[in-house]
């Protein structure tokens, strides 16, 4: 088989057909281990809403373990894939570690960015994204009591979240656990994640106990709204 037909056969991955073949082959292989990505600000910046403690463990336990769990299991055996996203949407669905300990590291790392000390310019919403979300959701209150109520009929441990589908248009779902709507696992609505509301316990208990809603109505004063709608773009 020539060049030309070893990549129409598949086996040449979008975005590296102009790669050798061979080469592309070797470096999905070695894509290296993946790291906690360092926080856009401190513990305490996200104080009152989020208190330092609750942030040093749900980053430094809680995120770390789904990164170390993640790489041991990639150590294990070869996955192929060109990065996280697309490694879920391969293998999320059937592999355990990889949906519970990748989804982790995404779903952190995200929500991670998507965060800025309150008081923020970037707290505003643009107005590009006012736009899109006033044309799916009718108002502004209506998207946040819509994504507040996700998040509130989440039972037990999962996420809330604010999506963009792939016919572009915005759209407000949940999910258990650590999964999300990059991963291909029936029954969830697929799409790709901007913004994602923590409702672990881990998230809020301590300073919160049992009062989800109390986090949830502090949380819209953290989003970096600037970061979602880059995310919406580039989506
Ligand atoms: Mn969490």
């Amino acid at each position: 088989m020539n060049k030309r037909q070893f990549i129409k056969s598949g086996l040449g991955i979008a975005g590296l057909s102009l790669i050798n073949p061979t080469q592309s082959i070797e470096a999905l292989a070695t894509v290296p281990a993946f790291e906690l990505p360092k926080l856009p600000y401190s513990y305490s910046d996200l104080e009152p809403m989020i208190d330092a403690r609750t942030m040093e463990i749900h980053y430094s336990k809680h995120h770390a373990g789904y990164v170390e769990k993640l790489n041991a299991e990639l150590a294990k055996q070869s996955f192929k894939y060109t990065g996280l996203e697309d490694l879920l949407e391969k293998y999320a669905h059937e592999n355990k570690t990889i949906r519970n300990n990748g989804g982790g590291h995404y779903n952190h790392s995200l929500m991670w960015k998507t965060l800025v000390k309150p008081g923020s310019a970037k707290t505003n919403m643009p107005a590009d994204l006012q736009i899109e979300i006033i044309t799916e959701f009718e108002s502004i209150e209506s998207f946040m009591v819509n994504l507040k109520i996700t998040a509130l009929e989440r039972f037990g441990s999962g996420w809330a979240w604010l999506c963009k589908g792939k016919d572009g248009k915005l759209f407000i779902t949940s999910t258990p656990n650590q999964d999300n709507p990059l991963m291909n696992i029936q029954g969830l609505v697929q799409g790709k994640p901007l913004l994602g509301i923590d409702v672990w316990e881990h998230a809020y208990y301590l300073k919160y106990q049992n009062r989800r809603a109390e986090y949830i109505d502090a949380f819209w004063n953290l989003i970096n709204w600037e970061e979602v709608e880059k995310l919406r773009k580039s989506a």
